[in-house]
């Protein structure tokens, strides 16, 4: 561990000094520059460790408060000998106009949000001043999307860099062709049907649910971030993915071809965690409920039998939609485990309408108020379907551990992502949302009753034809998946791959950008 003017931590594996002074041996020196959303954080850690299982030397920089976030994760990597370093950069919070101590993007007012990248942005000085004075020289910088300032620190350092996606290849696609085709044009209705152009399959949308990477969020000044960018994307000189080549074959190579240029697909990237030590603290070194009393929970329940509800670590659902929720869950006959974010945030009368339910589901229904580790429940093999909102990473996760899912998306990428679980993969059951959520707990009404929640749980936990069928696919995908990551396997030959290509002396950029890795 180290931050900014303290000594770097010792490497292990892979990094003897070559005593020329110019830095070690290992081949590769990847700098990830993440950003704090856990969405964005947890995947990009997961790949620097992978990365460093391969031979790599991997720095992970950010502000404390991204690190802080990671560090028991990093700490036990270090432990176990993997040559990886986290450094704290703290922000300059006066020169970006942020009110001290606003570290957190996901905390802060819509208004002051550009402020906060701006404040990120100004780490690059100093983030490249300490690179160079410490050894080894890096070869190459996997950037957060969000950050595009990289491409100045990339090219201050004479490094090619990377972006980092955890998406999935088809909805990064689907959104890059709404847009390079303008799909929307002449389109007045955003609850209009539009065919997302360019891929074969017929994938319809509405402008609400899929308006284009980064487009349509209701932040002052937004527009201009994301055509930054997006110019940064445009110009990296490829793409890491979290995501699996045989699951999307067709739109890996769809999006490298749109964008010329190569896409390395590694994941599932959270099975760089085996043990249930390292899952426990994923995300957040003190989570709401220790990963041995939620396994001890499990271990009690029928293989198959429990439903796991999380909505990640944004979205909230509003007051009436959180009761409608647990009613829907409580009829379901279900066990559950339902990790409600932000909990205290509610009324006194939501929180004793919930304390009345954990009350009456008392050894079948396990609330979680907090962070949840949820890789860690998502392999128990009690657990037989997630209640999910489609962000990416629990989509993955879910895939990973061969669960059906109940779709429940409320912005972003989500409801392509829906699209991915429901309609290309065949594993999920959608409760039907058609239009986005705001990012904080919406006032609006009921979106989902509780009939149907009963129902979408029912559906893909209980027997019938297509239920079966639906687990099966997932049983083949989760096979899929993590043949990847094992030797020979998509994902392994993807990290080797990049280890390799951007190791010392090796080319500063891969001279064909035309095809997806592997
Ligand atoms: N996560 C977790 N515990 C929680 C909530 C979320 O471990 O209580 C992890 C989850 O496993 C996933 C990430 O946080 O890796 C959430 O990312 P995702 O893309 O699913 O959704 P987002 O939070 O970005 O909306």
């Amino acid at each position: 561990m180290s931050s900014q003017g303290q000594a770097a931590a010792p490497l292990a594996r892979g990094d003897a000094d070559d005593g020329a002074g110019g830095g070690t041996k290992a081949a590769a020196h990847f700098v990830f520059v993440p950003l704090n959303e856990r969405g964005h954080l947890i995947p990009a850690v997961d790949t620097a460790l992978l990365l460093a299982t391969h031979g790599a030397v991997c720095t992970i920089v950010g502000p404390p408060s991204t690190t802080s976030k990671v560090r028991q994760t990093v700490e036990s990597a270090q432990q176990s000998g993997l040559p990886v370093r986290l450094v704290d950069f703290p922000l300059d919070y006066a020169a970006a106009g942020l009110p001290e101590g606003a570290d957190y993007a996901d905390r802060i007012e819509g208004t002051y949000m550009m402020n906060y990248y701006r404040a990120v942005g100004l780490l690059r000085a100093p983030i490249e001043r300490y690179l160079r004075a410490h050894d080894p020289y890096p070869t190459c910088i996997i950037a957060d999307i969000f950050n595009p300032w990289t491409t100045e620190l990339a090219a201050g350092l004479g490094v090619p860099r990377l972006s980092f996606f955890s998406i999935c290849a088809f909805t990064i696609l689907c959104q890059h062709n709404l847009e390079r085709f303008n799909a929307y044009d002449g389109v007045e209705d955003p609850n209009a049907p539009v065919v997302v152009p360019g891929i074969e399959r017929k994938v319809v949308v509405t402008r609400a649910q899929a308006p284009g990477f980064l487009r349509g969020i209701p932040i002052p000044d937004w527009v201009e971030l994301a055509d930054y960018i997006e110019r940064a994307r445009a110009e990296a000189d490829g793409v890491v993915m979290n995501t699996v080549l045989e699951m999307e074959p067709e739109y890996v190579a769809g999006y490298a071809e749109a964008r010329g240029m190569n896409v390395w697909t590694v994941g599932p990237v959270s099975l760089y965690h085996h043990g249930a030590a390292t899952l426990a603290s994923r995300g957040d070194s003190a989570p709401a409920i220790g990963a041995a009393e939620c396994l001890r929970w499990l271990d009690g329940k029928e293989p198959g039998s429990v439903v796991y509800v999380s909505f990640g670590s944004i979205a909230q659902a509003g007051p009436k939609q959180l009761l409608e929720l647990a009613l829907g869950l409580e009829a379901s006959g279900h066990p559950f485990i339902w990790v409600v974010r932000n909990a205290g945030g509610y009324d006194e009368a939501v929180r004793g309408s919930l304390a009345e339910l954990e009350a009456r589901v008392a050894g079948r229904g396990l609330l979680v108020r907090g962070w949840a580790p949820q890789a860690a429940i998502l392999s128990h093999a009690a657990v037989g379907g997630f209640v999910s909102h489609c962000g990416w990473n629990s989509t993955l996760e879910a895939i990973a551990a061969g669960l059906p899912l109940v779709t429940w998306p409320h912005f972003t990428d989500q409801f392509l992502n829906e699209k991915m679980a429901v309609e290309v993969l065949g594993i999920g059951v959608s409760v039907g949302v058609k239009e986005p959520l705001t990012f904080q707990a919406s006032n609006k009404e009921t979106l989902v009753g509780r009939g149907v929640v009963e129902k979408a749980v029912r559906d893909i936990m209980g027997g019938g034809e297509e239920a079966e069928r639906r687990r099966q696919r997932a049983r083949e995908l989760a096979a899929k998946a993590r043949a990847a990551v094992q030797e020979g396997g998509s994902s392994h030959a993807n990290l080797l791959d990049l280890v390799k290509r951007f190791g010392k002396g090796a080319a500063a950029a891969p001279s064909d950008k035309s095809s997806a890795a592997s």
